[in-house]
C-alpha cells in the first residue's frame, strides 16, 4: 500500500462518509485518524502533508469500512465522552447521549445536600453516576444494572477515573438492599417497541433492552415508581430521562405514584426530556 498523507486520508474518508449519508463526516474522520495518532485537529491542519505508513493506513481503513457498514463510532473508538469523562463503551450498554448531560444538570440543582445518599436505575457505562461523583464529590453516589457485563463495564469507568461509586447488579430495585436516597435519578429503556426510529443509525447496534421499555415504552418507569414511597427519603427527589412525547404520562405515573412537585424540563433541543418529582414531608 503507497504512503497517503494524512490530509487525502482525511478527505477520501470524509466523501466516502459523506456519501454513506452520515451527519457530520469531517468531524468523524477526524475522531478515526485523532484515535490512531492521538493527536488533536489543531496537528492536521498544521500538518496535512504528514504520511501515514501502511499499517496506520491499515488500522484506519477497517475502522472507516466498519463505520461505513454502521457501527457506532464511539464502539470502533471504544469510548465515548460524557460530561467531560472519558468513558469506555461496549455493546452491553447505551452510548451514553449528550442529551442525558441534561439529567445530570438537573440532578445538581435539585438536589443542595451536601452529603446526599444517591441511586442511578439502569446506569449502563455509569455515565450518569460518574457525574455527579465527579461535580459533588461529598455525594455517597451508588449506580445499578441488571446486566453483569454492564457492571463490570460501569465498576472499570469508575476505577479508571478514580471515582468512588458503588455499582450493584440488580433488577431495578430488586436486590437494593432496603434503604432510603435522598436523590434518584434513572435514563432507563423508553423506547416504544414499534418506534420505526429503533431500525436507524446506533439504535440498530445498541442492546434492545437498553432501549425498550416493555410493551408500551413505559414499563420501567412504573418499575422504579412501585416502590418509590419506600425509597426516597421525605423532601428527596427523582428525576427520570423519558421520550420526547412521554412528559405527559411520565408525569401523570409520578403523581400517581404520590410524588408531588412534579415538573418537566426540555433538552438542548428544546424537546421534553426530563421529568421531575418530589416526596412530599
Ligand atoms: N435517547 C435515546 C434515543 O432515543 C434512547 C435512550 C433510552 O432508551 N434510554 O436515542
Amino acid at each position: 500500500m503507497p504512503e497517503t498523507s494524512l490530509g487525502s486520508w482525511l478527505q477520501q474518508a470524509s466523501q466516502q462518509l459523506h456519501q454513506a449519508g452520515l451527519d457530520s463526516p469531517c468531524h468523524e474522520a477526524q475522531c478515526l485518524l485523532s484515535h490512531l495518532l492521538q493527536k488533536n485537529t489543531a496537528f492536521f491542519y498544521a500538518r496535512p502533508e504528514f504520511l501515514l505508513d501502511a499499517d496506520q493506513l491499515q488500522q484506519l481503513n477497517v475502522w472507516l469500512q466498519q463505520r461505513l457498514e454502521g457501527q457506532p463510532l464511539a464502539w470502533i473508538l471504544g469510548q465515548w465522552e460524557f460530561w467531560g469523562l472519558p468513558l469506555k463503551v461496549s455493546p452491553a450498554t447505551l452510548i451514553p447521549r449528550a442529551d442525558t448531560e441534561r439529567l445530570v444538570e438537573l440532578a445538581l440543582m435539585v438536589c443542595q445536600q451536601p452529603n446526599a445518599r444517591v441511586l442511578d436505575l439502569g446506569t449502563g457505562t455509569g455515565a450518569v453516576a460518574l457525574a455527579l461523583k465527579k461535580e459533588r464529590p461529598g455525594w455517597r453516589v451508588e449506580a445499578v444494572d441488571f446486566k453483569a457485563e454492564a457492571v463490570a463495564l460501569a465498576r472499570d469507568n469508575a476505577r479508571s477515573l478514580k471515582l468512588d461509586v458503588k455499582i450493584w447488579q440488580s433488577d431495578w430495585w430488586q436486590q437494593i438492599p432496603p434503604g432510603q436516597y435522598d436523590l434518584l435519578v434513572s435514563n432507563p429503556p423508553y423506547i416504544h417497541p414499534n418506534d420505526p426510529h429503533l431500525m436507524q443509525g446506533d439504535l440498530r447496534f445498541e442492546p434492545v433492552s437498553a432501549l425498550v421499555g416493555g410493551k408500551d415504552g413505559l414499563q420501567a418507569y412504573r418499575d422504579l415508581l412501585a416502590p418509590i414511597q419506600l425509597r426516597l427519603t421525605p423532601g428527596g427527589y427523582l428525576l427520570v430521562e423519558h421520550g420526547y412525547d412521554q412528559a405527559g404520562t411520565v408525569s401523570q405515573l409520578f403523581s400517581l405514584a404520590g410524588l408531588g412537585s412534579v415538573q418537566g424540563y426540555r433538552d438542548y433541543a428544546g424537546q421534553p426530556r426530563v421529568t421531575v418529582g418530589c416526596r412530599n414531608h
